[in-house]
């Protein structure tokens, strides 16, 4: 068996245009819907996941702003410029591109986002509005993924899925989703007793782990949908996932690709929950009026 391939560049040319026509409504109503990214220091892999992110933002009628500070910026400049931005009614989302250089306290800075503007949904006020089944946002990551379930009919109520891995960006919201939808969760970590006893038993399985070849098929279920959100380079410096996807793909029955499936998705979610934050700004200052 061969697996059918979930595209995530499909599927966020897509939602890309409907995040288009979103923004486009909301400018032509005077408030065009604005994603201001935070960058400091000079991490290569940051600085081009933050021009993808600001790219996309311009080719899809959002505007942004593109703050880039120095590695010797103070904790203290760093919480007065988020203060100016989460007072600046142009600006609906707040990215602040981690990691951040080791002085400044990544905690202290993401609790200073305004929750109305954390479009990450890594704030405490976001992951419990998440936990407790009402999220304002979503994490992007985890909220790609469900796109992808939902766009390919992929049952989640029911199901039993894996998440391989417990990081508060990707497994824990990615299981707090699942849970949402009725599956039956179970979340994998690093000391984690015979994995392939829990993974050959699910129907979903979400692999975060930031380890090559983590999933093999021996320990993949037939059928089974397999989620990569890995990112890792090969021996030849090629991007790839956590999965062997050449002997996964063989056994089951849906399998996303790196790259091309949940990174682009992951990019395209953050435009939806600017949007979203955009409209329920416009709606509250309607409300207002
Ligand atoms: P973290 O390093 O924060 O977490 C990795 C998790 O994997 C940990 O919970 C760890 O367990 C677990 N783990 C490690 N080894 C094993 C193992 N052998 N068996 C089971 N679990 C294991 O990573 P992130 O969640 O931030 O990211 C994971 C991967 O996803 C990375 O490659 C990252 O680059 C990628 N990523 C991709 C995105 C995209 O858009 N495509 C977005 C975000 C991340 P423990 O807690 O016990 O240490």
């Amino acid at each position: 068996m061969t697996a059918q391939l979930i595209d995530g560049t499909a599927l966020s040319k897509t939602l890309r245009t409907d995040v288009a026509t979103r923004a486009a409504a909301l400018s032509a109503r005077g408030q065009q819907p604005g994603l201001a990214v935070v960058l400091v220091g000079e991490n290569p892999a940051s600085e081009v996941y933050v021009r993808n992110k600001v790219k996309a933002c311009l080719d899809n009628g959002l505007h942004s702003v593109f703050d880039r500070f120095p590695s010797t910026l103070t904790e203290s400049e760093l919480l007065a410029r988020i203060d100016d931005l989460n007072n600046d009614p142009n600006v609906h989302g707040i990215l602040v591109q981690l990691p951040l250089p080791k002085h400044i306290d990544s905690h202290k800075v993401i609790e200073a986002i305004s929750p109305a503007k954390d479009v990450d949904g890594f704030s405490l006020e976001n992951a419990g509005a998440l936990m407790t089944g009402k999220p304002l946002f979503r994490p992007c990551t985890p909220y790609g993924i469900m796109k992808m379930f939902e766009a390919h009919g992929i049952a989640l109520e029911g199901a039993n899925a894996v998440v391989i891995g417990r990081s508060n960006i990707v497994g824990k919201p990615m299981a707090m989703l699942l849970i949402e939808a009725g599956a039956t969760v179970t979340v994998a970590n690093s000391k984690t007793r015979n994995l392939a006893t829990h993974t050959r038993a699910a129907d979903i399985v979400v692999v975060a782990t930031g380890r090559r070849n983590m999933l093999t098929a021996d320990m993949v279920k037939p059928g089974a949908t397999v989620i990569d959100v890995g990112m890792n380079r090969n021996d030849q410096g090629k991007l790839c996932g956590d999965v062997d996807f050449a002997g996964v793909k063989e056994v089951a029955g849906f399998i996303t690709p790196v790259p091309g499936g949940v990174g682009p998705m992951t990019i395209t979610m953050l435009l939806v929950n600017t949007i979203e934050a955009a409209e329920r700004a416009m709606l509250q200052d309607s409300g207002a009026a």
